[in-house]
């Protein structure tokens, strides 16, 4: 079950970083600030490993931005200008001299869940993570879905509306905007709130119209968004991860009733919900695990 080999796995989140070395005894994770800039981090990963009396033989890596995982670049972080254009496989792989696989945190929390979590054994399986941002992430035909760049499944940048909210990519209407939580802070408010949290309009929506309104966009913008994952991607399980899923009665269950109507009739009353189990380590597992599998693909081994 757990990675055979030991591997050094990080998710490079854009607050905090953990690290930790995965084996077949399982993880003890280690969490840290996320350096603002590269160097800091390479010297952060050299501090950890010299501490570890295990040796990493592979080298995993979450991030939270766009990157190209076939070319080891780091492109771009919205939380993180100072790491931009960053070739981050080069760089590690000279420094700790052990080969070096990435990809997007969102698409990695669902590898992670597909091995390791809510998600085993589903080969079509779909994972919203729901929180400053949304992420998603997709396992198609028992794989995972990355595409050509490495950028597959930004869900966050859907289209909802033809106007809407502004989105932090600079367009209008996105799902993000409407149903994550600094989309959710920033229209309560643009509607007169003094809020600084989602969870305080949530808390608020039963006693306040206005708060009551937001959530209530929230909820049909994410349903609308998943309807719209649902018609292209056909997955039999719908896994919701990150802070806002907690927030299970009041948005993901509405949301997913806004879904089952704007569906087609043959996807109704046929996907499987669930909280993904894995919580803030899925990132961590699914680098590990992703690591492992393409260097086995690399070497030719079959799992
Ligand atoms: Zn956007």
């Amino acid at each position: 079950m757990y990675p055979l080999s030991p591997i050094l796995s990080i998710d490079l989140g854009g607050t905090h970083c953990r690290i930790a070395l995965l084996g077949p005894k399982g993880l003890s994770v280690e969490r840290f600030a996320t350096p603002l800039h590269p160097r800091a981090f390479y010297e952060l990963v050299d501090g950890y490993l010299k501490k570890q009396a295990q040796k990493a033989q592979l080298i995993g890596l979450a991030f939270a931005g766009t990157l190209d995982p076939a070319q080891g670049i780091i492109y771009h972080s919205a939380n993180l200008p100072g790491w931009a254009r960053v070739p981050i496989r080069q760089e590690l792989e000279e420094r700790f001299n052990l080969p070096v696989f990435l990809g997007n945190d969102a698409n990695l929390a669902c590898y992670g869940e597909a091995r390791m979590g809510g998600g085993q054994g589903v080969k079509n399986c779909l994972m919203l993570t729901l929180g400053t941002g949304i992420g998603a992430g997709a396992m198609v035909a028992g794989k995972l879905l990355v595409g050509a760049q490495g950028l597959a499944l930004e869900a966050g940048h859907l289209p909802i509306n033809f106007t809407g909210p502004p989105c932090g990519c600079g367009q209008l209407g996105h799902l993000e905007a409407y149903a994550s939580g600094s989309g959710i802070v920033a229209v309560a408010r643009a509607m007169g709130l003094k809020v600084t949290q989602a969870e305080e309009v949530f808390a608020l929506r039963e006693s306040n119209q206005v708060a009551g309104e937001v959530i209530s966009q929230a909820q049909f913008a994410l349903g609308r968004g998943l309807a719209g994952l649902v018609h292209l991607l056909d997955p039999e399980l719908i896994l919701f991860g990150g802070g806002l899923s907690k927030q299970w009665d009041a948005l993901i269950q509405p949301a997913c009733q806004q879904m089952e109507k704007e569906l087609l009739p043959p996807f109704r009353g046929k996907l499987k919900l669930r909280p993904a189990q894995l919580g803030e380590e899925a990132g961590l597992w699914g680098a590990a695990f992703f690591a492992e599998d393409q260097w086995k693909q690399k070497q030719g081994i079959k799992n």
